[in-house]
Protein backbone atom coordinates (compact mmCIF):
# COMPACT_ATOMS: atom_id res chain seq x y z
CA UNK A 1 0.00 0.00 0.00
CA UNK A 2 1.26 3.53 -0.88
CA UNK A 3 0.54 6.03 1.69
CA UNK A 4 -1.92 8.29 1.07
CA UNK A 5 0.67 11.70 1.60
CA UNK A 6 2.79 9.63 -1.44
CA UNK A 7 0.35 8.98 -3.45
CA UNK A 8 -0.85 12.60 -3.59
CA UNK A 9 2.85 13.81 -4.09
CA UNK A 10 2.93 11.39 -6.93
CA UNK A 11 -0.14 12.18 -8.50
CA UNK A 12 0.58 15.78 -8.03
CA UNK A 13 4.38 15.50 -9.64
CA UNK A 14 2.63 13.91 -12.79
CA UNK A 15 0.04 16.90 -12.69
CA UNK A 16 2.99 19.60 -12.26
CA UNK A 17 6.78 19.35 -12.90
CA UNK A 18 7.46 22.36 -10.52
CA UNK A 19 7.19 19.63 -7.81
CA UNK A 20 10.83 18.82 -8.00
CA UNK A 21 11.84 22.14 -7.45
CA UNK A 22 10.75 21.43 -3.75
CA UNK A 23 12.10 17.51 -3.89
CA UNK A 24 9.46 15.05 -4.18
CA UNK A 25 9.49 13.91 -0.56
CA UNK A 26 10.72 16.88 1.64
CA UNK A 27 9.09 17.43 4.07
CA UNK A 28 6.96 20.69 3.94
CA UNK A 29 5.68 22.12 7.06
CA UNK A 30 1.80 22.56 5.73
CA UNK A 31 0.53 20.36 3.54
CA UNK A 32 -3.05 21.49 1.45
CA UNK A 33 -6.17 20.89 3.44
CA UNK A 34 -8.03 18.97 0.26
CA UNK A 35 -6.73 17.45 -3.05
CA UNK A 36 -7.20 20.71 -4.44
CA UNK A 37 -3.76 21.68 -5.66
CA UNK A 38 -4.70 24.34 -8.21
CA UNK A 39 -3.03 27.19 -6.29
CA UNK A 40 0.36 26.62 -7.88
CA UNK A 41 -1.12 26.75 -11.60
CA UNK A 42 -0.76 30.41 -12.77
CA UNK A 43 -4.12 31.49 -14.25
CA UNK A 44 -6.54 28.81 -12.69
CA UNK A 45 -7.01 30.86 -9.28
CA UNK A 46 -10.80 30.62 -9.95
CA UNK A 47 -10.47 26.93 -9.77
CA UNK A 48 -8.92 27.20 -6.32
CA UNK A 49 -10.59 30.19 -4.35
CA UNK A 50 -14.55 30.29 -4.09
CA UNK A 51 -14.77 33.99 -4.51
CA UNK A 52 -17.87 35.69 -2.14
CA UNK A 53 -19.80 36.07 -5.51
CA UNK A 54 -19.98 35.19 -9.42
CA UNK A 55 -18.79 38.42 -10.29
CA UNK A 56 -16.26 39.06 -7.55
CA UNK A 57 -12.57 38.25 -8.00
CA UNK A 58 -10.73 35.12 -6.70
CA UNK A 59 -8.99 37.57 -4.20
CA UNK A 60 -12.20 38.00 -2.05
CA UNK A 61 -11.39 33.86 -1.65
CA UNK A 62 -8.10 34.33 -0.51
CA UNK A 63 -6.75 35.85 3.02
CA UNK A 64 -6.28 39.35 3.76
CA UNK A 65 -7.73 42.83 3.64
CA UNK A 66 -9.66 41.33 0.55
CA UNK A 67 -13.83 42.29 1.20
CA UNK A 68 -15.79 45.83 1.12
CA UNK A 69 -13.48 47.00 -0.99
CA UNK A 70 -10.54 46.24 1.51
CA UNK A 71 -12.41 47.31 4.36
CA UNK A 72 -12.78 43.52 6.04
CA UNK A 73 -10.48 41.24 6.68
CA UNK A 74 -10.30 37.58 5.32
CA UNK A 75 -8.65 35.84 7.52
CA UNK A 76 -7.95 32.68 5.74
CA UNK A 77 -8.45 30.82 2.40
CA UNK A 78 -11.40 29.22 1.07
CA UNK A 79 -10.93 26.56 -0.99
CA UNK A 80 -13.10 25.36 -3.25
CA UNK A 81 -14.71 21.81 -3.61
CA UNK A 82 -13.45 19.05 -6.53
CA UNK A 83 -16.56 16.68 -6.31
CA UNK A 84 -20.14 16.98 -5.31
CA UNK A 85 -22.98 14.14 -4.49
CA UNK A 86 -25.84 13.64 -6.83
CA UNK A 87 -27.39 16.22 -4.95
CA UNK A 88 -24.34 18.96 -5.65
CA UNK A 89 -23.28 18.41 -1.58
CA UNK A 90 -19.27 19.18 -1.58
CA UNK A 91 -18.27 15.05 -0.38
CA UNK A 92 -14.49 16.35 -0.77
CA UNK A 93 -12.37 14.60 2.20
CA UNK A 94 -10.42 17.63 4.71
CA UNK A 95 -6.80 16.61 5.82
CA UNK A 96 -4.86 17.86 8.44
CA UNK A 97 -2.25 20.29 6.96
CA UNK A 98 0.93 18.97 9.12
CA UNK A 99 1.31 16.37 12.42
CA UNK A 100 -0.81 18.06 15.39
CA UNK A 101 -2.91 17.39 17.95
CA UNK A 102 -6.68 18.56 17.95
CA UNK A 103 -7.21 21.18 20.03
CA UNK A 104 -11.23 22.19 19.37
CA UNK A 105 -13.93 20.80 17.72
CA UNK A 106 -17.31 22.50 17.31
CA UNK A 107 -20.62 20.94 16.08
CA UNK A 108 -22.91 23.19 16.71
CA UNK A 109 -23.04 25.15 13.66
CA UNK A 110 -25.67 27.47 14.91
CA UNK A 111 -22.68 28.81 17.07
CA UNK A 112 -20.39 30.03 14.91
CA UNK A 113 -19.76 32.18 11.29
CA UNK A 114 -17.36 29.13 10.83
CA UNK A 115 -20.67 26.66 11.43
CA UNK A 116 -18.56 23.09 12.22
CA UNK A 117 -15.33 24.19 12.30
CA UNK A 118 -12.48 21.94 13.87
CA UNK A 119 -8.82 23.56 14.81
CA UNK A 120 -5.44 21.62 15.48
CA UNK A 121 -2.59 22.56 17.32
CA UNK A 122 1.02 21.52 15.51
CA UNK A 123 4.46 22.94 16.31
CA UNK A 124 6.97 24.07 13.75
CA UNK A 125 10.02 25.01 14.46
CA UNK A 126 9.30 25.16 18.10
CA UNK A 127 6.71 27.55 17.39
CA UNK A 128 3.00 26.53 17.96
CA UNK A 129 0.81 27.37 15.06
CA UNK A 130 -3.05 26.16 14.90
CA UNK A 131 -4.75 25.55 11.43
CA UNK A 132 -8.52 25.81 11.70
CA UNK A 133 -10.78 24.24 8.57
CA UNK A 134 -14.16 25.66 9.20
CA UNK A 135 -18.42 25.35 7.36
CA UNK A 136 -17.50 21.34 7.20
CA UNK A 137 -20.41 19.10 7.22
CA UNK A 138 -18.91 16.71 9.15
CA UNK A 139 -15.73 15.39 11.25
CA UNK A 140 -14.44 12.11 11.50
CA UNK A 141 -16.38 9.77 13.37
CA UNK A 142 -14.80 9.46 16.82
CA UNK A 143 -11.95 12.20 16.32
CA UNK A 144 -11.92 13.75 19.84
CA UNK A 145 -10.04 16.68 21.10
CA UNK A 146 -6.48 15.80 22.45
CA UNK A 147 -6.12 12.99 19.68
CA UNK A 148 -2.80 13.44 17.48
CA UNK A 149 -3.36 13.41 13.61
CA UNK A 150 -0.75 13.33 11.05
CA UNK A 151 -0.13 15.36 8.08
CA UNK A 152 -2.51 14.56 5.44
CA UNK A 153 -4.59 12.59 7.98
CA UNK A 154 -8.78 12.64 7.00
CA UNK A 155 -10.23 14.59 9.53
CA UNK A 156 -13.72 16.15 7.89
CA UNK A 157 -15.92 16.43 5.16
CA UNK A 158 -16.33 19.59 3.34
CA UNK A 159 -19.78 21.30 4.02
CA UNK A 160 -21.12 24.62 3.60
CA UNK A 161 -22.03 25.39 7.06
CA UNK A 162 -22.57 28.99 8.67
CA UNK A 163 -24.51 30.79 11.21
CA UNK A 164 -23.88 34.56 9.27
CA UNK A 165 -23.85 33.79 5.87
CA UNK A 166 -25.58 31.32 3.21
CA UNK A 167 -23.25 29.24 1.44
CA UNK A 168 -23.99 27.91 -1.80
CA UNK A 169 -23.42 24.53 -2.61
CA UNK A 170 -21.82 26.03 -5.77
CA UNK A 171 -19.22 27.89 -3.61
CA UNK A 172 -19.19 25.12 -0.77
CA UNK A 173 -14.97 25.38 0.42
CA UNK A 174 -13.34 24.73 3.27
CA UNK A 175 -12.05 28.04 5.16
CA UNK A 176 -8.68 27.21 6.08
CA UNK A 177 -6.24 29.49 8.74
CA UNK A 178 -3.27 28.87 9.58
CA UNK A 179 -2.90 31.33 13.18
CA UNK A 180 -0.44 32.40 15.95
CA UNK A 181 -2.03 31.77 19.31
CA UNK A 182 -2.48 35.24 21.43
CA UNK A 183 -3.08 34.60 24.95
CA UNK A 184 -4.61 31.02 27.12
CA UNK A 185 -6.29 33.66 29.07
CA UNK A 186 -9.00 34.80 26.73
CA UNK A 187 -12.06 33.41 28.12
CA UNK A 188 -11.25 35.38 31.07
CA UNK A 189 -9.92 38.63 28.85
CA UNK A 190 -13.22 38.35 27.15
CA UNK A 191 -15.63 38.19 29.98
CA UNK A 192 -13.98 42.08 31.17
CA UNK A 193 -13.54 43.25 27.87
CA UNK A 194 -16.78 42.30 26.16
CA UNK A 195 -19.51 42.07 28.89
CA UNK A 196 -22.36 40.03 28.60
CA UNK A 197 -21.35 39.06 25.50
CA UNK A 198 -21.65 35.48 24.90
CA UNK A 199 -18.05 33.60 24.27
CA UNK A 200 -19.12 29.68 23.16
CA UNK A 201 -15.81 29.06 21.84
CA UNK A 202 -13.60 29.56 25.24
CA UNK A 203 -9.97 29.86 23.83
CA UNK A 204 -10.64 28.80 20.42
CA UNK A 205 -13.08 32.07 19.51
CA UNK A 206 -11.52 33.30 16.12
CA UNK A 207 -10.55 36.92 17.83
CA UNK A 208 -7.53 34.62 19.86
CA UNK A 209 -6.20 33.35 16.54
CA UNK A 210 -4.41 35.95 14.47
CA UNK A 211 -4.33 34.79 10.53
CA UNK A 212 -1.19 34.41 9.04
CA UNK A 213 -1.18 34.39 5.10
CA UNK A 214 -1.96 30.80 4.05
CA UNK A 215 -1.21 31.42 0.39
CA UNK A 216 2.14 32.95 0.80
CA UNK A 217 3.01 30.30 3.22
CA UNK A 218 2.00 27.53 0.71
CA UNK A 219 3.61 29.56 -2.08
CA UNK A 220 6.94 29.88 -0.54
CA UNK A 221 7.37 26.42 1.14
CA UNK A 222 6.41 25.27 -2.22
CA UNK A 223 9.16 27.28 -4.33
CA UNK A 224 11.36 27.97 -1.60
CA UNK A 225 11.78 23.50 -0.96
CA UNK A 226 14.11 23.24 1.94
CA UNK A 227 15.44 26.79 1.89
CA UNK A 228 11.69 27.68 3.17
CA UNK A 229 11.77 28.17 6.90
CA UNK A 230 8.47 29.43 8.73
CA UNK A 231 10.39 31.58 11.52
CA UNK A 232 11.90 33.54 8.37
CA UNK A 233 8.35 33.81 7.46
CA UNK A 234 7.49 35.28 10.27
CA UNK A 235 10.28 37.67 10.96
CA UNK A 236 9.33 39.21 7.51
CA UNK A 237 6.30 40.56 8.33
CA UNK A 238 5.64 43.62 6.99
CA UNK A 239 5.52 46.46 10.01
CA UNK A 240 2.20 47.77 10.30
CA UNK A 241 2.74 49.89 13.35
CA UNK A 242 5.17 49.50 15.93
CA UNK A 243 4.51 50.38 19.78
CA UNK A 244 5.46 49.89 23.09
CA UNK A 245 3.50 48.38 25.26
CA UNK A 246 4.05 48.39 29.83
CA UNK A 247 3.82 44.89 30.08
CA UNK A 248 6.41 42.11 31.33
CA UNK A 249 4.96 38.86 31.50
CA UNK A 250 2.42 37.79 29.10
CA UNK A 251 1.66 34.04 27.37
CA UNK A 252 3.14 35.12 23.85
CA UNK A 253 6.41 35.76 25.15
CA UNK A 254 6.87 32.35 26.50
CA UNK A 255 4.84 30.90 23.29
CA UNK A 256 6.75 32.25 20.50
CA UNK A 257 10.85 33.04 22.81
CA UNK A 258 11.80 32.88 19.08
CA UNK A 259 9.90 36.53 18.02
CA UNK A 260 11.72 37.92 21.14
CA UNK A 261 15.08 39.90 20.03
CA UNK A 262 18.21 40.83 22.36
CA UNK A 263 18.74 43.90 24.01
CA UNK A 264 21.75 44.00 26.24
CA UNK A 265 20.58 47.26 27.90
CA UNK A 266 16.98 45.87 29.36
CA UNK A 267 19.26 42.74 29.99
CA UNK A 268 21.77 44.81 32.38
CA UNK A 269 18.73 47.15 34.23
CA UNK A 270 15.67 44.80 33.73
CA UNK A 271 12.89 44.88 31.62
CA UNK A 272 10.45 47.25 31.87
CA UNK A 273 8.14 46.44 28.94
CA UNK A 274 8.68 45.52 24.76
CA UNK A 275 8.72 47.41 21.93
CA UNK A 276 6.20 45.33 19.88
CA UNK A 277 6.03 45.36 16.29
CA UNK A 278 2.41 43.99 14.69
CA UNK A 279 1.53 43.36 11.01
CA UNK A 280 -1.54 44.93 9.61
CA UNK A 281 -3.50 41.71 11.38
CA UNK A 282 -2.03 42.46 14.54
CA UNK A 283 0.55 40.01 14.66
CA UNK A 284 3.27 40.41 16.95
CA UNK A 285 6.26 39.42 15.36
CA UNK A 286 8.95 41.03 16.77
CA UNK A 287 9.67 42.03 20.52
CA UNK A 288 11.98 44.08 22.07
CA UNK A 289 12.52 43.92 25.78
CA UNK A 290 13.11 47.60 27.01
CA UNK A 291 14.23 48.77 30.12
CA UNK A 292 12.98 51.46 31.91
CA UNK A 293 15.43 54.37 30.97
CA UNK A 294 14.92 53.78 27.37
CA UNK A 295 10.90 54.52 27.92
CA UNK A 296 9.93 57.96 27.35
CA UNK A 297 5.93 57.41 28.39
CA UNK A 298 4.37 56.02 31.68
CA UNK A 299 1.62 55.18 29.22
CA UNK A 300 -0.14 51.72 29.21
CA UNK A 301 0.83 51.20 25.92
CA UNK A 302 1.96 54.29 23.39
CA UNK A 303 2.23 54.06 19.59
CA UNK A 304 5.96 54.02 18.40
CA UNK A 305 5.76 54.43 14.83
CA UNK A 306 3.09 53.57 11.53
CA UNK A 307 3.98 52.43 8.83
CA UNK A 308 1.88 54.54 6.25
CA UNK A 309 2.54 52.83 3.15
CA UNK A 310 0.66 49.24 4.81
CA UNK A 311 -2.06 50.94 6.61
CA UNK A 312 -2.85 52.44 3.04
CA UNK A 313 -2.81 48.97 1.35
CA UNK A 314 -3.54 46.52 4.41
CA UNK A 315 -6.16 49.48 6.59
CA UNK A 316 -9.26 46.26 7.34
CA UNK A 317 -8.23 45.59 10.78
CA UNK A 318 -8.08 49.64 11.59
CA UNK A 319 -5.61 48.79 14.57
CA UNK A 320 -4.80 52.62 14.23
CA UNK A 321 -6.20 55.93 12.93
CA UNK A 322 -5.05 59.33 12.66
CA UNK A 323 -6.80 62.03 14.13
CA UNK A 324 -5.94 65.40 13.56
CA UNK A 325 -2.85 64.82 11.02
CA UNK A 326 -1.61 62.46 14.41
CA UNK A 327 -1.30 58.81 14.96
CA UNK A 328 -2.96 56.91 17.79
CA UNK A 329 -4.17 53.36 18.32
CA UNK A 330 -7.61 52.73 17.31
CA UNK A 331 -10.07 51.10 19.92
CA UNK A 332 -9.39 47.97 17.65
CA UNK A 333 -5.75 48.34 18.30
CA UNK A 334 -6.15 48.75 21.82
CA UNK A 335 -7.86 45.77 22.16
CA UNK A 336 -5.51 43.93 20.50
CA UNK A 337 -2.65 45.09 22.92
CA UNK A 338 -5.07 44.18 26.00
CA UNK A 339 -5.38 41.03 25.01
CA UNK A 340 -2.35 40.28 24.21
CA UNK A 341 -0.89 41.52 27.35
CA UNK A 342 -3.87 40.20 30.02
ZN1 LIG B 1 -13.64 32.03 4.44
Amino acid sequence: MIFPAVRRAIRFALASPLVFCAGLFAQEPFQFPTANHYLYERGSELKFFAPTAPDKPWTSGSFGCVRNDGQRLHEGLDILHLQTDRRGEPTDPVMVAADGTVVYINMKPSLSNYGNYLVVRHVVEGMEIYSLYAHLSAVRPGLKIGEAVKAGEVIATMGHTSNAEVITKDRAHVHFELNVLVNDNFAAWFKTASPGERNDHGEWNGQNLNGLDPRQILLDEHFQGTNFNLLTCLRGQTELCRVLVRATKFPYLKRYPMLVLRNPVAEKEGVAGYEIALNFNGVAFALMPRAESEIKSRAKFQLLSVNEAEEKSNPCRHLVVQRNGRWELANEGLRELELLTY
